[in-house]
């Protein structure tokens, strides 16, 4: 019988041979993008902390109280006693933000579409996947047993095709679409595929991580589009702009009626600590209120893709894509050496291939960080 060691071993063996070897590094995140790595300290351009709320003084400073009022742990599930006055609050806090009846909070976002798509979808409904969708989008499909099929990115012609061709063939119909990509930062038209899932008897569900918080004046990416397209199940995570950890579901009374009662993901896990509720509640206090603070990441990455004549970008996050791994693995490490911190990403996470260097922007990034970092990507030839 092979061992277990000897399995691992040479699985690892494979990856390192390709170059995908995994390494995770101990990073101590600091206030103002600042991050210390084997002991050194580095402008990081590759956190999600678009508002650098994590460090935040009066975000802080709720999760203590939280702690000091409720304690450090839920204690059960929600369904048994986990379900703090807090997560209520939230929750009727993110439902007026995005403008629907209710929301669900989940203990985080990859939790949040693991539990919302197999609630839904069963193994004689379909789902139709934009091809850059994120990872637990697709974990969630798998686990619903529907039927998968991927469309071209954000492609609405070969998304029609599709539908015209299989839709009839099953009973319900889900599309799945991040708001913001996560590796690329463009938007889908979530307008357009409002109208598709209308006209072709399809429910649409977007997956905002990226968005809330930073564009559409806080609210995410479903405002970008006037009128605002009907989404009816709208998804995202507190733990990217709002700085804490978690995720939510907003949606009709009776789509979170039934979460409520159905999806796994939310009724065998522990809710999620006071703390991280109470961060993410004063988190959304600041965003709705000081809308021109939370302009700021976009305001950022437009200013790099200026110094670097690179496309206007639509969202904070500016991919450089490579192509090959080892040459982005190179270019990622010549930045550390300068001080700057830009993670490369590379397959699986994206296609084969477009290897690349992922540079997300926030708040607190000074403009001479960001001259300097440019300045650098210059000196080694990192751009075409
Ligand atoms: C980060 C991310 C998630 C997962 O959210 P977590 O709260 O970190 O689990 C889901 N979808 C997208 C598009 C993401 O970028």
């Amino acid at each position: 019988m092979k061992s277990l060691e000897t399995f691992a071993e040479k699985k690892l063996t494979t990856l390192t041979n390709k170059g995908l070897k995994r390494e995770i590094i101990v990073t101590e995140r600091l206030d103002k993008a600042m991050i210390v790595r084997n002991g050194r300290p580095l402008i990081s351009f590759c956190c999600n902390d678009y508002l650098n709320f994590s460090h935040h003084p009066k975000i802080k400073q709720a999760a203590i109280d939280a702690i000091n009022q409720f304690g450090s742990g839920a204690g059960a599930s929600r369904l048994i006693t986990g379900d703090h006055p807090l997560i209520r609050t939230l929750e009727q806090r993110l439902a007026k933000i995005k403008n629907t009846d209710d929301a669900c909070v989940f203990s985080s976002g990859y939790m949040a579409n693991i539990g919302i798509i197999p609630t839904f979808i069963g193994k004689h409904d379909v789902i139709f996947l934009d091809e850059l969708c994120h990872a637990c989008l697709i974990a969630g499909s798998e686990l619903s047993g529907g039927h998968k099929i991927f469309f071209r990115h954000n492609d609405m012609d070969h998304l029609q095709d599709l539908i015209h061709k299989e839709r009839h063939h099953y009973n319900n119909a889900l599309i799945l679409t991040d708001g913001v990509f996560s590796m690329d930062g463009d938007l889908a038209p979530l307008d357009q595929l409002s109208v598709i899932a209308k006209n072709n008897d399809c429910w649409l569900m977007s997956d905002d991580a990226h968005g809330l918080g930073v564009i559409g004046d806080g609210k995410g990416s479903r405002h970008m589009f006037d009128p605002l397209p009907d989404i009816p199940l709208q998804m995202g995570t507190l733990s990217k702009a709002v700085g804490s950890f978690g995720g939510y579901l907003c949606a009709s009374h009776a789509v979170i009626a039934l979460i409520k009662t159905r999806a796994r993901s939310l009724i065998y896990t522990t809710a999620l600590p006071p703390a991280s509720v109470a961060a993410a509640l004063a988190a959304l206090d600041i965003i709705e209120t000081e809308h021109v603070y939370c302009k700021r990441p976009l305001e950022n990455a437009k200013y790099f893709a200026s110094l670097l004549d690179l496309p206007l970008p639509q969202s904070p996050i500016i991919p450089i894509i490579i192509g090959d791994t080892s040459q982005t693995m190179i270019y990622a490490k010549a930045l550390e050496n300068d001080g700057f911190l830009i993670t490369g990403i590379r397959p699986p996470t994206v296609a084969e291939g477009t290897a690349r260097l992922r540079f997300t922007f926030t708040a607190l990034h000074r403009k001479e960080d960001i001259q300097a970092l440019s300045k650098a990507i210059k000196k080694h030839g990192i751009l075409p």
